[in-house]
């Protein structure tokens, strides 16, 4: 392998061009970023949380490695990147609270810390929060189809994190140590993939014919639009859509403590955080069709995501919207989780995406498992990311992720 092209500037394709070079990967690369900069797409979007909390085996082992090198990263880098181990807290309603603790044990084996939580602990770390509904009008329960909290899960080794400048320093540091081996293309678009007998030749970007061994795709939400536009009909196209997320930076409620709360999901998958002095918000739209539409919906927040604040935080109904944005989750319409490996009809293109709102916090672990795999053909630090191939829609061996919020 002596010149390998990624496209995608954001916090995957970051991570494999630095862990390449420092695995000892010594051929030419280039990266190529429609932006203007690094990281501004989905990466600079995200709420930054991680948790190590899964059902599936592999994005435990990804997230905990990376959790890892986040709380690394500072030194590795030099820049501050945010890293804060505040908790990430799950509430349940009774039947899937016994699920919970039925599958603790499985958490435990994997190294994954986490604490059961009663009623009580979630009041006390949460303040304002009422676990029970005794102090709600019975029609607005039935309204919005609440039932009372049983217990919680807090992971203890979870937390939130600032991806760009994380994805930043993966790009530009390696530039940095190996200036004359890579080239960081910003203001470029992809137009195609260039493919000839079985194989990715290169790409058409800004009109330009850049030819390589190795082609990553690492373009997030934009991915699966990229192969469409070089040709590649759907059977064989990745099962990957764009759908919009959005987020919402709101004033906290005005009570003591409000600042300290792990991130946090209550009903319905609704999640805050604190962001500097105030609460970021979101929730899941179940409703969304596929697009890269990226408006963000005020009426989305303010009928229906605030409404569930007010029926279970004091003075919930204060929190008003301060800015917002919508991004995209490159969403894997099979098994909500990434694609990792070489596409099984041609041979030197290398697809790691489809994240599906987990790509932050498994970006160290994939690079790492990436590189590993360009350069020794198999994945060494964890195996399991082998189940991440695409391989996995043709032979039915779906990797089903049921914990995303
Ligand atoms: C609202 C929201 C909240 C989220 N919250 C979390 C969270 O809490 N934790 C978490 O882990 N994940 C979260 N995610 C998901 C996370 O942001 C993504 O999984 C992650 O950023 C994926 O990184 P990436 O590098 O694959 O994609 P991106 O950061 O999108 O990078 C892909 C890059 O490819 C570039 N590109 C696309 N097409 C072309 C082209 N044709 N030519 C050249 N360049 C191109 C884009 O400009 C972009 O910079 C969230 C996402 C959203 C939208």
């Amino acid at each position: 392998m002596d010149r390998l092209i990624i496209i995608g500037g954001g916090i995957i394709g970051g991570s494999i061009l630095y862990h390449l070079y420092k695995n000892g990967y010594r051929g030419r690369a280039v990266i190529i970023e429609e932006m203007d900069a690094p990281a501004q797409g989905s990466t600079s979007l995200s709420a930054g949380g991680f948790r190590n909390i899964w059902s599936t085996e592999v994005n435990m082992k990804l997230t905990t490695y990376s959790i890892k090198r986040f709380s690394e990263a500072e030194k590795e880098f030099g820049v501050s990147i945010g890293f804060d181990q505040r908790g990430y807290l799950f509430t349940f309603y009774e039947d899937n609270f016994d699920m919970i603790k039925e599958f603790k044990p499985n958490w435990d084996n994997a190294g994954v810390r986490t604490e059961i939580l009663t009623p009580e602990n979630i009041e006390k770390m949460v303040p304002g929060l009422h676990t029970s509904l005794e102090h709600l009008d019975p029609e607005i329960v039935e309204f919005l189809e609440l039932k009372p909290i049983a217990g919680g899960l807090l992971g203890l080794d979870c937390g939130i994190v600032n991806p760009t400048p994380l994805a930043v320093a993966y790009i530009e540091k390696t530039k940095e140590m190996y200036p004359e081996l890579v080239e960081i293309k910003l203001k470029t678009h992809v137009d195609r993939i260039i493919f000839e007998g079985g194989r990715a030749k290169g790409v058409i970007a800004n009109s330009e014919v850049i030819e390589g061994d190795i082609v990553v795709l690492a373009a997030g939400a934009w991915s699966a639009k990229i192969l469409e536009d070089s040709g590649i009909p759907e059977e064989q196209n990745i099962p990957v859509v764009p759908l919009k997320r959005m987020l919402y930076v709101v004033n906290p409620p005005e009570i003591e403590g409000v600042l300290n709360i792990p991130f946090t999901i209550i009903d319905k998958g609704v999640y805050f955080r604190p962001e500097a002095m105030n609460w970021l918000v979101g929730k899941a739209k179940e409703e969304q069709e596929p697009g890269f539409d990226t408006e963000p919906e005020k009426d989305y927040y303010e009928e229906f995501i605030n409404y569930i604040m007010q029926a279970r935080i004091d003075g919930a109904e204060y929190c008003r919207i301060q800015s917002m944005w919508g991004g995209l989750y490159a969403h894997n319409t099979k098994d909500k989780n990434g694609i990792v490996s070489f596409h099984p009809d041609f041979e030197n293109l290398f697809l790691a995406t489809g994240f599906s709102g987990h790509g932050v916090m498994e970006a160290p672990g994939i690079g790492q498992s990436v590189s590993e795999f360009l350069l020794k053909g198999k994945f060494e630090t964890i195996p399991e990311v082998s189940q991440l191939d695409y391989k996995r829609f043709r032979e039915n061996k779906l990797v089903k992720e049921t914990i995303v919020i």
